[in-house]
Formats: structure tokens, sequence, C-alpha cells
């Protein structure tokens, strides 16, 4: 294959051939070794995009190649939604949201979100939940508190997770 050009001090050399076989092989090696790479060094994949477009799909299927951890953001914002209704905590004062947020521990585990030990993925997909979601989310104080989880869930490294908040 021709049009490969080592250049060194700007000088180009001869064109290098290369059989379109051996740089297949190539570029699957260096596949495999960023792969390995990946695995190892335990590195923070944030995956950002329009919504709708496949990102969690997408960040699901790379967590569990690479044996990651998967950070659904929106179901940290679900759960976080969930404890409201449950206790009873009125969002819109700002010191009830303050008391609430203070009691409320998540984490990710292999078959998803946790809220204060109990797996809660079947519970925050309600219509109940659902409904109320974009709107807790958007209040300050629990912006802030998700991202601080996700930047602590972060300094564990070896995540993929979708949204920019990192
Ligand atoms: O993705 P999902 O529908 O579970 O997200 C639930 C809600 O969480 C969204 O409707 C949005 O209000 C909020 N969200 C957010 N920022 C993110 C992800 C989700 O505010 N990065």
């Amino acid at each position: 294959m021709q049009g490969i050009y080592w250049v060194v001090r700007g000088v180009p050399l001869k064109p290098k051939s290369i059989h379109p076989a051996e740089f297949l092989l190539r570029i699957f090696l260096l596949y495999r070794i960023l792969s390995v790479l990946c695995v190892m060094s335990g590195i923070i994949i944030a995956i950002d995009g329009f919504s709708s477009t496949g990102k969690s799909t997408l960040a699901k299927q790379l967590a569990k190649r690479l044996g990651y951890v998967y950070i659904d953001s929106g179901a940290m914002y679900r759960a976080i939604t969930l404890y409201f209704i449950r206790n009873n905590f009125d969002w819109k004062q700002d010191a009830e949201v303050g008391d609430a947020l203070q009691n409320i521990e998540l984490f990710f585990g292999p078959e998803g979100i946790y809220l204060n030990g109990e797996c809660v993925e079947q519970a925050i997909r309600t219509l109940e939940v659902s409904s109320l979601v974009s709107e807790i989310s958007t209040l300050e104080q629990v912006r802030r508190f998700a991202v601080a989880k996700k930047q602590k869930m972060g300094l564990k490294k070896g995540l993929v997770m979708d949204g920019r908040d990192i």
C-alpha cells in the first residue's frame, strides 16, 4: 500500500510499502493494545451529545466491555427525586432540599443505582418519578450535589459516564 510516509525533520523519506493485510493487522494490534491499556489504567470516559442519540446504550456497552462501572447521570437525578417523594420533602423550600440531600447516599453496582443501600433501578422508572425529575434536577443544590458525587466517584477511575458534568 503506497501513501504512508515517514517524515524526519520535515523531509519525507521514500514511501513505505505495506501489504493491505499487514496494514489491517497493525490497526487491529493497535486497537487491542489501546483496549488493554484502557482496562489497566482505569480511566474516566465521559460521553456527551444530544439527547436520544444512543449515549447511554453506548456507555453501558463500553462499561461492560471494559469491566468499568457505568454512571448513569439521569438515574442519579431520578434516585434523588424518589427520595424526595418517599420522604415528603418540599423541594420548593431550599432548607428542606439541603436537609434531604444530607441523608442521600448513592452508588452504582452491577445491577444499577443504589439509594441508601437499596437497589432502586426499577423504582426510579415510575411515571411519578419521571414526571418530577426534570424539575428536581434543575435545583441548584441538587445539581451541585450530583456533580460532587460524580467527581468523587471519578476519583476511583474506571468509569464510563454520560453527560459532561464530570
Ligand atoms: O436519562 P433520564 O431520562 O433517566 O434522565 C432523567 C432526567 O435527569 C432528565 O430528564 C434530566 O432532567 C436529568 N438529567 C440532567 N443531566 C444529565 C442527565 C439527566 O439534568 N446529565
